[in-house]
Order: structure tokens, then C-alpha cells, then sequence
């Protein structure tokens, strides 16, 4: 059973917190890069984000 969850960014610019579009199992997460993904906030910032930018949201408990 594969159990992908959202992770989650926040914005260098307006500090929004979004998803990022991105589905990842946890137990991968730490082998997986990421980084140099650019990636648009709800507000039209396109920046780019390194694998330390990345989060989990512990209360995404379903798809
Ligand atoms: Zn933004």
C-alpha cells in the first residue's frame, strides 16, 4: 500500500503556505531532490524552491 501525501511549500515572497503540487511517499522523501523545481504560489510567484523548502502537513491524513 503506497501512501502518498502533499508537500507543501511557502512562499519566498507573500509567506503563503500552498501545495505544491507534488505527491510524495514519506518513507522516499528524504532520497527524492526536488530541488530547482520552480513552482507558482496561489498569488503568481514563480520562484524556485530547494528540498529544505519542502513540508508534510501532519493533518493530510487522506487523499
Ligand atoms: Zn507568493
Amino acid at each position: 500500500m503506497v501512501n502518498l501525501s502533499k508537500l507543501f511549500v511557502k512562499c519566498r515572497v507573500c509567506r503563503v503556505e500552498f501545495w505544491s503540487a507534488i505527491r510524495c511517499n514519506k518513507q522516499h522523501f528524504a532520497r527524492l531532490d526536488f530541488g530547482g523545481n520552480q513552482i507558482i504560489c496561489p498569488n503568481g510567484h514563480k520562484k524556485r524552491y530547494n528540498m529544505n523548502d519542502f513540508y508534510f502537513k501532519e493533518t493530510e491524513l487522506s487523499s
